[in-house]
C-alpha cells in the first residue's frame, strides 16, 4: 500500500488524509502541535458558499488604508518594517478592482458549488460530526450601509451560484440578540455551519479509526525531493520518507513549500474570537457585514468572531482586538453576556494576494500543497482534499482545483 505524509493536522490536512484512506493510501498526519491547532480551531465555523468570495475588492480602497493608522479598525496591521508584508500589501491591492474581483470569484465558483456535498461526504462516510443547515442573518444599522453586501450576492449569482436572499421584517425572531441598532436585515438561505474544533476533531478521529497515524509535537524544518523518496525532516533532524507527501501547514505554508518553488506568499490575516452566553439560544449564524462580524451557535453558546490584522502568525494575541470586537458587541447586541467570555481566541487565516488557495502539485514530484484558503479554509476543505486526493491518486486535475495550480 501506498504511503502519504501529511503537515498540517487542520481542516485541510485532514480532509485531504481522509479522501486520500478513501483511495486505499496509509496516511500519517505531522503536526507541530496537534489536531486543530491553528486556524481551524477558533474560526466562526461558517459553511457559506454565498460568502466565499474573493477578500479583496473595490471597496478596500475607501478602508484599507485607515486600516494603517487606527488600531481598532476592523482591518489591521502594523506600522513596521517588513519588506515582505509590504510586499504582499502591494499585490493585494493590486486585486481590489472590479475586474480582479469577477475574475477570481469566476475560479472560486466551481469549489464553491461543490463545497457542500463534500460535506455530506464526510458526515455519511463515518465522520461523527454534523452540519447545520440554517439559514443565515446579516444585519446593519442602516440601508446604506448594506449596498456593499446585496453587490457581493448579485456577484456571486451573477457567476452561477444560489444565494436566495430575502429582507427580514423581525430579525429578532432569528436573532434575539440583535439590538434596536440593527435596523435593516436579511436572511439567507443555502448556507451551513459546524463547531470547527469538535468537527475536525472527529475527521481526525476517523482517521485514525481507519487505520491512519496522527503524531503531534512533529514539528518539520523542511521537506525535501532529494534521495530515493520524498522525505520530511522533522526540526528534531529525524528524517521520514514517505511516496508522497502533503503540505498542509495553513498560515505557515511558504516556510515548507518556498523552496519547492510556491512562490506566491502565504501571508496571515489573524482573527479574534470568543464566545459568550445568550439570554435566549442562538440558533441562527449571524453576520455583521460593516464590523466584518461574524457570530455563529457554539456548544450552547454563541462564538463572536472578528477582525482582519496582518501580522506573523506566532505573535500573541493581542487583548486591544478582543476589547474592539466587545465594544462593537455591546452597541449592536442584548441579552449577550459580553464580560463573561470564554475561549477567547487569535488564529490565523492563510491568506494569498490573488485570493486563491494553493492545491497542486509542487515543483517536486510527489510533493504537493494544500492550503492558502484564505477566510474560507474550512468551508473549502473537504472539497480540496477530495480532489487533490484524486490528483495525487490519478494524475487528473479536476475542474474544481484548476484554477488553484500552486506553480502559477
Ligand atoms: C476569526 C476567523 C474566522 C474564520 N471563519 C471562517 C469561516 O466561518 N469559514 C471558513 O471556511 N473559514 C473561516 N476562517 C478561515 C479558516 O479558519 C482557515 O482558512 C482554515 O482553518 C485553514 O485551515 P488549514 O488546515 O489550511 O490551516 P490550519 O488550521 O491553520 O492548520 C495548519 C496546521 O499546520 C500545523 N503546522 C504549521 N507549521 C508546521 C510545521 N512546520 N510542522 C508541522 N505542523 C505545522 C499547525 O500547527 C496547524 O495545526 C476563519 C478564520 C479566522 C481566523
Amino acid at each position: 500500500m501506498k504511503n502519504v505524509i501529511v503537515v498540517g493536522a487542520g481542516m485541510v490536512g485532514l480532509a485531504t488524509a481522509w479522501h486520500l484512506q478513501e483511495r486505499g493510501y496509509e496516511v500519517t498526519v505531522l503536526d507541530r502541535e496537534g489536531v486543530a491547532a491553528g486556524s481551524s480551531w477558533g474560526n466562526a465555523g461558517w459553511l457559506a458558499p454565498a460568502k466565499t468570495i474573493p477578500l479583496s475588492d473595490p471597496s478596500l480602497w475607501s478602508y484599507g488604508p485607515k486600516a494603517v493608522f487606527d488600531p481598532d479598525a476592523a482591518l489591521s496591521m502594523p506600522i513596521r518594517f517588513d519588506p515582505k508584508l509590504w510586499m504582499f500589501l502591494a499585490r493585494f491591492m493590486a486585486q481590489a478592482t472590479q475586474r480582479a474581483w469577477d475574475t477570481t470569484m469566476a475560479n472560486l465558483t466551481p469549489i464553491d458549488q461543490v463545497a457542500l456535498e463534500a460535506f455530506d461526504e464526510l458526515e455519511l462516510g463515518g465522520v461523527k460530526a454534523q452540519s447545520f443547515k440554517r439559514p443565515f442573518v446579516i444585519g446593519f444599522e442602516e440601508e446604506s450601509q448594506s449596498k456593499g453586501f446585496q453587490k457581493e450576492i448579485a456577484g456571486v449569482i451573477r457567476h452561477g451560484q444560489e444565494a436566495p436572499l430575502e429582507r427580514l421584517d423581525n430579525p429578532r425572531e432569528l436573532a434575539p440578540m440583535l439590538s434596536d441598532e440593527v435596523k435593516v436585515a436579511f436572511r439567507l438561505e443555502g448556507q451551513r455551519f459546524i463547531e470547527p474544533g469538535p468537527y475536525v476533531e472527529a475527521i481526525a478521529q476517523a482517521v485514525v479509526e481507519r487505520g491512519g497515524k496522527i503524531i503531534a509535537d512533529a514539528e518539520v524544518g523542511s521537506v525535501t525531493a532529494q534521495g530515493d523518496h520524498p522525505a520530511v525532516i522533522l526540526a528534531n533532524g529525524h528524517r521520514i520518507e514517505a511516496d508522497k507527501i502533503v503540505i498542509a501547514t495553513g498560515a505557515w505554508l511558504s516556510r515548507l513549500a518556498r523552496d519547492l518553488g510556491v512562490r506566491t506568499l502565504v501571508q496571515a490575516g489573524r482573527g479574534y474570537s470568543f464566545s459568550v452566553a445568550t439570554e435566549e439560544p442562538a440558533e441562527h449564524a449571524l453576520y455583521l457585514p460593516h464590523h466584518r462580524m461574524a457570530c455563529t451557535p457554539y456548544q450552547g453558546r454563541f462564538r463572536i468572531a472578528g477582525t482582519m490584522e496582518f501580522r506573523r502568525p506566532d505573535e500573541p494575541l493581542y487583548p486591544r482586538r478582543i476589547e474592539s470586537i466587545v465594544n462593537l458587541s455591546r452597541h449592536l447586541m442584548q441579552g449577550v453576556d459580553l464580560d463573561n467570555r470564554q475561549d477567547e481566541w487569535v488564529g490565523s487565516r492563510p491568506v494569498t494576494p490573488d485570493g486563491m488557495p494553493l492545491v497542486g502539485q509542487t515543483k517536486a514530484e510527489n510533493i504537493y500543497v494544500a492550503g492558502g484558503h484564505g477566510m474560507w479554509g474550512v468551508v473549502l476543505g473537504p472539497a480540496t482534499g477530495k480532489y487533490l486526493a484524486q490528483l495525487m491518486d490519478t494524475g487528473e486535475t479536476h475542474e474544481a482545483i484548476k484554477p488553484f495550480d500552486p506553480l502559477r
